[in-house]
C-alpha cells in the first residue's frame, strides 16, 4: 500500500522549502494540489517533474476516492496547498479523513505556516494559543465567534484576507478593552513582512492610514481577568 505525505510548501520565500519536502515531491507517483498551475510554477523552480492531479473544494469528494484507490494500487501521493502547510485554512482535511478511515498511512511533514511563523515573533504569550484560521463571513456565525475569541484568555491567532481586514479589527475594536494588544504580521517571509504591534486603537489606526494590501495574520492578546468583568457588562 501507499502513503499519503502532507507536504507543507513557502508562505512566500522559497527557501522555505524543506530538503526532505523536495525529495518527496519528487519521488512520489503523484502530487494532489489544490491548484496545479501554482504548484507547477514549484515544480519547475525546484526541478520536480512529478504527475499532478487537482484536490480542491469543489472535487474534494471525488478526489479522496480516487486517492484512496491510488493508494490502495500501493502509488504514493504528496498532498500540497497553495501555500503553507496543507489542512491549516486549506484543503485537505477530508482527504486525510478518508485515507485514515480507508486505514492507509498518513505521513505529515514539518514546513511552512503562517499562524506559528507570526505567533513566534508577536511578543504575545505563545502558549496556550488558540488558532481559529478565517472568521466567518455569515453574520451570526461570526458573532458567535466574535464573543468566543474576545472571551479566551489564551492568545488567538486569526488568517484574514487585506480587504476584510478594517472590518475585523472594526468588529474586535467594538468589544475589546483599550490596552488589549493586538499584533498583525504581514507579508511574513517576503520581501516587505512588516510587523504592526500595539493596543487595538494603535493597531486601528494603522489600518485607516491607507490601502491595506498583502497576507495578514492577526494575533490578539488574551483577555485578562480585569478586562472580564468589563466585557460581560457591556456585552452586545
Ligand atoms: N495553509 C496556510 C498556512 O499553513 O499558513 C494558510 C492558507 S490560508 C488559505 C491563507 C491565509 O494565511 C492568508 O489569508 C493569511 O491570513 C495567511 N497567510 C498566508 N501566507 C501569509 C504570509 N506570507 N504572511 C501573512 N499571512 C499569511
Amino acid at each position: 500500500e501507499g502513503i499519503l505525505y502532507l507536504v507543507p510548501t513557502p508562505i512566500g520565500n522559497l527557501e522555505d522549502m524543506t530538503f526532505r519536502a523536495v525529495r518527496i515531491l519528487k519521488e512520489v507517483n503523484w502530487i494532489a494540489a489544490e491548484d496545479t498551475r501554482n504548484t507547477m510554477k514549484l515544480c519547475y523552480h525546484f526541478e520536480i517533474d512529478t504527475p499532478m492531479m487537482s484536490t480542491h473544494e469543489h472535487n474534494e469528494m471525488e478526489s479522496r476516492q480516487h486517492i484512496v484507490e491510488k493508494l490502495r494500487m500501493g502509488e504514493n501521493i504528496a498532498l500540497v496547498s497553495d501555500a503553507g502547510t496543507p489542512c491549516i485554512s486549506d484543503p485537505g482535511q477530508y482527504v486525510v479523513q478518508a485515507v485514515i478511515e480507508a486505514g492507509l498511512p498518513v505521513v505529515p511533514l514539518p514546513g511552512a505556516n503562517a499562524a506559528v511563523t507570526a505567533l513566534i515573533a508577536s511578543g504575545l504569550t505563545p502558549q496556550p494559543f488558540l488558532f481559529y484560521g478565517f472568521l466567518s463571513r455569515k453574520k451570526k456565525e461570526r458573532e458567535q465567534q466574535l464573543r468566543d475569541v474576545l472571551n479566551r484568555s489564551e492568545s488567538v491567532i486569526l488568517y484574514e484576507s487585506p480587504h476584510h481586514l478594517k472590518q475585523t479589527l472594526a468588529d474586535l475594536k467594538k468589544w475589546m478593552h483599550k490596552e488589549r494588544r493586538i499584533v498583525l504580521a504581514r507579508e511574513l517571509t517576503k520581501r516587505y513582512e512588516q510587523w504592526i504591534r500595539g493596543t487595538v486603537d494603535e493597531v486601528v489606526e494603522w489600518a485607516e492610514e491607507g490601502e491595506v494590501r498583502g497576507e495578514f495574520c492577526l494575533i490578539l492578546e488574551g483577555i485578562s481577568e480585569d478586562d472580564e468583568a468589563v466585557l460581560q457588562a457591556e456585552w452586545w
